[in-house]
């Protein structure tokens, strides 16, 4: 396994880390899915035995049940002092400044664990900054800190740029958790939020290096494009390659869920080449070649230019377009879907369009958007957690 340094933390952390929200599942007919927890401690085990030290989970994943599944899995085969745990804490959660510590004392109990290595605030949003400002919830972090009860403080963000350098210069953060993929190197937080978190020596976690596992497949035609290169690689690691290059990055967090994934994602992020700066320009031609051939797979012209927002019922317009496409693209809709539901949650689903035609007007590309918007409705509802 290969190590990168964690920003000013002083330690290095696995180039490769385990996302604990993609655990392999049992479908049950009458209820939600639930956890293979026998796949899971192997994985768990595997992945602690083989190199990877870093392990991210969330007091929302799986239910509420990825923590503790991951304490249990650590506590079992003796392996909690040989990987460092990131969790989250979601602002919606932290009703009352009592909710924030009762949060923590749970994560602490679940992962049996006296320590968090590195506690975030999860998802940071432009709904949410103004009051985590406010209420100085960084402040009650900082006491945790100050009692041992955690290590490092940082925050994951999958928003806009503008927000995250107002968030990334407010507070002496210790780290960073943010989106980055192949297909998003020009939008959401771009190759500029790396930088600054690079410049101002924060360990910084990568989340959705394969865009929700849709990366791991390639449609023929970038195929083709990789088929090109003289030694032969899989998609995934072509997308891998591709954040492992940035030497900002320390770790890029896969939410592996089979056991075969996990072996073979450890074996890529061993190799002696896969390090920062190893792209040559031929790669990264191929890579942006493959880029836009999966572009090309999109059968709604959306640019996600955004001049259709505000919709006046709150419909993300560009975001669903945006999933559609994905699911077009890597000819499998079960990420998509399961975006979608959360979206859905937030209430601004498709179906929440009246069809007033506001947006029609605004759109450069002449989309039928309410027409479409149904067509992508159909396509992304039916994710059964
Ligand atoms: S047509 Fe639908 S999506 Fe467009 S602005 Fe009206 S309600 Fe929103
Ligand atoms: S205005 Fe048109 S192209 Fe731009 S985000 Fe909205 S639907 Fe997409």
């Amino acid at each position: 396994m290969n190590y990168r340094a964690f920003g000013k933390l002083g330690y290095k952390v696995s180039a490769l880390g385990l996302g604990c929200m993609r655990f392999p599942r049992i479908y049950h007919e009458d209820g939600p899915a639930s956890v293979d927890e026998e796949k899971a401690f192997e994985m768990i085990r595997y992945a602690a035995e083989n190199g990877v030290n870093y392990f991210d989970t969330a007091f929302t994943y799986h239910h509420g049940n990825s923590e503790a599944l991951l304490g249990e899995a650590l506590e079992t085969y003796g392996l909690r002092g040989k990987v460092k745990i990131a969790t989250k804490q979601l602002y919606p959660f932290m009703k009352t400044q009592g909710d924030i510590r009762r949060n923590l004392e749970s994560a602490l109990k679940k992962l049996r664990t006296d320590h968090i290595d590195i506690y975030l605030i999860h998802n940071i949003s432009s709904a949410d900054w103004e009051d985590i400002k406010r209420r100085d919830i960084i402040g009650e972090y900082e006491k945790f800190r100050s009692e041992g009860l955690i290590n490092a403080i940082g925050f994951s963000y999958h928003g806009k740029i503008g927000l995250f350098r107002d968030v990334l210069g407010f507070y002496d953060w210790d780290m960073c958790q943010v989106q980055q993929n192949l297909l998003d190197s020009d939008k959401e937080v771009t190759e500029e939020a790396i930088a600054l978190a690079g410049e101002k020596g924060l360990g910084l976690a990568i989340m959705e290096p394969l865009k929700g596992g849709g990366l791991a497949n390639a449609p023929g035609a970038v195929e083709n494009i990789y088929g090109e290169y003289p030694q032969k690689r899989t998609a995934a690691e072509w997308a891998f390659r591709h954040l492992i290059n940035y030497p900002a990055i320390s770790t890029i967090l896969s939410g592996m869920t089979t056991m075969e994934q996990l072996k073979e994602n450890i074996q890529t992020f061993s190799m002696p080449d896969a390090v920062a700066n190893c792209l040559s320009g031929e790669e990264k031609q191929i890579i942006l070649r493959a880029k836009a051939a999966y572009e090309s797979y999109a059968s709604i012209p959306c640019t996600g230019c955004e001049y259709c927002l505000p919709c006046p019922k709150g419909v993300n317009i560009p975001k669903i377009f945006s999933d559609y496409n994905e699911g077009v693209m890597f000819g499998d809709f079960s990420q998509p879907k399961r975006a979608y539901m959360f979206q859905g949650n937030g209430r601004s689903s498709a179906d929440y369009c009246e069809k007033c035609g506001v947006c029609l007007k605004k759109c450069p590309q002449g989309i039928d958007i309410p027409d479409k918007l149904m067509a992508a409705h159909d396509a992304l509802t039916g994710w059964v957690e």
